[in-house]
């Protein structure tokens, strides 16, 4: 049985009870990062298991190893370093394998950055786009033209290293659309989390502005 446990994207106060259960009773966790599995499991005080780090496809190998031990009967956790796996974090790999293979599997779920940052926006979210990370290169122009005409609300998520100059990016793009809400959600669930409504015409200042510290989502209002 393969378990695809969803994690605390900061507070550890958001972990499940599924997820405590679950994490506690497991013969073993695939993760990303060993530590920062490990570090989990001592904060919430469970007991230490067997971690498996294992990055997708790239990890042909443990996919494999991880396969035959959900063959054998095992029940497995499946974990990101934080959030639900597979969103914006590998999971599709041993997830899509273990399907093709109909292993037993449960989706215990919980925090994702971009359902607390769309929750938390007070923009229209009965339809969204959920766009994850943005191409570094090839393609974000186009991906970011496309916003003009996108009638559902936008969603996604920026590294400290490059949010400033993607909301400038992103005030270029929209300019002909000043008064287009944008809100970004920064920390979310953690000591410093914030979260700032702003339009396309005031990007550019708020760009400059923002602190750049922690993690980001941004949301992006409809065209109406
Ligand atoms: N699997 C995760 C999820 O379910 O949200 C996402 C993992 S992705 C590698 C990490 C990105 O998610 C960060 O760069 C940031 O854009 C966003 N993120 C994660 N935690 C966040 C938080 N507490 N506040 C704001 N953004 C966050």
């Amino acid at each position: 049985m393969l378990s695809i446990v969803s994690t605390p994207i900061g507070n550890l106060g958001d972990i499940t009870l599924r997820a405590l259960e679950t994490l506690k009773t497991c013969d073993a966790i695939v993760c990303e990062d060993t530590r920062v599995t490990g570090q989990l499991l001592k904060l919430l005080n469970l007991p230490k298991k067997t971690l498996i780090s294992c990055h997708g496809y790239s990890d042909e190998g443990k996919v494999a190893m991880i396969l035959e031990r959900l063959k054998s009967g095992q029940h497995l956790v499946l974990v990101s370093d934080a959030g639900t796996p597979g969103i914006s974090d590998p999971g599709y790999a041993i997830v899509s394998r273990a399907r093709e293979n109909n292993i037993p599997m449960q989706a215990i779920p919980g925090p994702a950055a971009f359902l607390a940052a769309l929750s938390a926006s007070g923009l229209p979210i009965n339809q969204f786009v959920y766009l994850g990370f943005l191409p570094l290169k090839k393609g974000r122009q186009t991906l970011l033209k496309t916003f003009i005409e996108e009638e559902r609300t936008i969603v996604f998520y920026e590294s400290v290293h490059r949010i400033e100059k993607t909301l400038k990016e992103l005030a270029e793009v929209l300019k002909e659309q000043p008064e287009r809400p944008v809100v970004i959600a920064r920390e979310l669930t953690k000591m410093h989390e914030m979260v700032v409504v702003t339009t396309v015409e005031k990007l550019p200042t708020v760009a400059e502005s923002i602190v750049k510290k922690g993690e980001f989502v941004v949301v992006v209002g409809a065209t109406r």
